[in-house]
Order: structure tokens, then sequence, then C-alpha cells
């Protein structure tokens, strides 16, 4: 894992987003901010938005493919990754270019890029740790995690990755498999309990302690994010069980402890 920092000149590039969803267009923003010109296509039909976002929208994933992007950026849902990719018809890309994904989980599109994309097109996995509610003001000081996986045309990827460095985020190189590892740990663990204070339908009470406070926001963030990610993020990341089995034991455990304290209690009073 290293911490990376780079000063080296960085040129406009023009950017095919795939897949125009809620977190395509949040990175769309900033991308048009510092001068680079958007290219997109999605599923639905998002024309309208990109017009009064000054972006190109293609219906035709051809012409999407044939509009001389130098980097094609996958922010599909890690569920419709692999169908997604199968339905690309590559052969309407005329030089090789450099392919980027935003998945958060990263063991996943590297292994279907590898398979999937001709060997001299370039592969970047990477993950911002931060997304619509977190960024909305500033990406300084959020992580930016990536993994160089097969990068030949220096320039170009050091141009992608300055986007982020440009914005201040934490630039954070490390392998795909430690960021799922680290992710399930974390991340994953984060949108379970958030799902499960949703299930447990807590509601804001008139004498909310600061702790629960947390736990309302917590369930309110985790509900932003679409169902689609909260199950690509488990089922997608071979680590991800491990974590959820590590929750219920610990929660069984911390019942287990109540119960005996209780029965230690009891015990004492009903002898006096
Ligand atoms: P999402 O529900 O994970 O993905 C929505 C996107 O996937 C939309 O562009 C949608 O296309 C496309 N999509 C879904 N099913 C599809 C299918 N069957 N075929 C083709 N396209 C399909 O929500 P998201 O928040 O926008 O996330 C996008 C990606 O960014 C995910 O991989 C996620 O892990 C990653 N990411 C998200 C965040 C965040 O904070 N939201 C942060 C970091 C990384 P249409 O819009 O055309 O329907």
């Amino acid at each position: 894992m290293s911490v990376l920092s780079s000063s080296s000149s960085s040129r406009t590039l023009k950017i095919g987003i795939l897949g125009f969803g809620t977190f395509g267009q949040f990175l769309a923003k900033t991308m048009i901010k510092q001068g680079h010109i958007l290219h997109a296509t999605s599923r639905t039909d998002h024309s309208q938005l990109c017009h009064q976002m000054g972006i190109s929208f293609f219906r035709d994933l051809g012409a999407f493919l044939e509009a001389d992007n130098d980097v094609i950026l996958i922010c599909t849902s890690i569920l419709s990754l692999s169908e997604v990719l199968k339905s690309l018809p590559l052969n309407f890309l005329k030089r090789p270019r450099l392919i980027a994904d935003v998945l958060s989980v990263k063991e996943h599109p590297r292994n279907l890029l590898l398979q999937v994309l001709p060997a001299e097109m370039d592969v970047l996995c990477t993950h911002p740790m931060f997304g619509p509610e977190s960024g909305k003001d500033s990406w300084k000081d959020l992580t930016f995690v990536f993994d160089r996986v097969r990068i030949r045309d220096e320039e170009t990827c050091s141009s992608f990755l300055q986007i982020f460095e440009k914005e201040g985020c934490k630039m954070l190189e490390m392998s795909c498999e430690e960021h799922d590892k680290l992710a399930a740990k974390s991340q994953l663990l984060t949108h379970i309990i958030g799902r499960v204070l949703s299930e447990m339908e807590i509601q804001s009470t008139p004498m909310n302690t600061r702790g629960f406070e947390t736990l309302i926001q917590l369930k309110e963030s985790t509900l932003k994010n679409s169902l689609d990610l909260f199950n690509g993020l488990f089922i997608h990341n071979k680590f991800a069980m491990k974590e959820l089995e590590n929750l219920q034991f610990a929660l069984e455990k911390v019942k287990q402890r109540l119960l005996q304290r209780m029965e230690k209690t009891c015990l004492n009073e009903s002898k006096h």
C-alpha cells in the first residue's frame, strides 16, 4: 500500500462514462469543471440531463466506443458489470484505450476486465471512497484507492489520476485484493449495520443522545445508496461472508455476556 503524491503535468482528456447513474453524474460534474470533454452512455436515456451538462450522450454503444475517448470510465452497478462488458462491441474502438472503473469492489472488475478486454488496452481499477453526499462540497482529504492493473500509456493514466489529486484526494495505491479485504472490514460493515438499523425501523426520539443521532445518520446515509450497490458489495467480495459471520458472532457474544451477568445479578439479589 502506498500514498501517492505526484506533480507531473496533466492534459485535457476525452472521457467516456459508461453508466450515467447517480455516481457517474456526480463524477462528471467535477470532470467538466476541470475542462475535460465528456461523452456518456447508459441503459436509461439520460440525454436531456447530459445536454444540460454539456455532455454528448450516446444511445448506441458502438457510436459511444467510436467517439475517440482517451479513457472509458465504467460507472455501472457491480451486479450489471458482467452483462454490460459482454454487450460492448469492442471492435468499434479505434485505438488502445485506458479502461478504468469505479466499482466499490475491486477483484471482480479486475478479473472481468482482464478476461474481456484485448491485451493492448490499459486497465486501471479505482474506488473513490466517497459519494454524492460525503463529497458534495469538496473532495479534499477524501480517499481515492487505485490499482494500476495493466498500464503502458503512463501519460494518460497519470492525467486521469490527477483529476482526483487536483481536488485534494488522498491517493492510495493498493492491490485489488488488499482493497477488498479492507473494504469488507470497513465499508461493507458500515452498510450492513445501516441496513440492520433500517430493518429495526429506528426513529428519532425527543431525547436523542449524540450516539443515537449518529446511528440515525448512518441509517439514512446507507439508504441513499441503491440496494444493487449493497448486494454487489456482498456478493462480489470474497471477504464479505467472513465479516458478516464475525458480526453475527460478536452480537451473539455480547448477548451471552449480558444474559450471564443478568443471571448472576438475579441470583445475588435473591440471596439477600
Ligand atoms: P448503482 O445502483 O450501483 O449503479 C447504477 C448504475 O448502474 C447506473 O448507471 C445504471 O444505469 C447502471 N445499471 C444498473 N443495472 C444495469 C443493467 N442491468 N444494465 C446496464 N446498466 C445497469 O448506483 P451508483 O451509486 O450510481 O454506483 C455506480 C457505481 O459506482 C457502482 O459500481 C458503485 O459501486 C460505484 N461507487 C458508488 C459510490 C456511491 O457513493 N454511490 C461511491 C464509489 C463507487 P442507468 O442509470 O442507465 O439505469
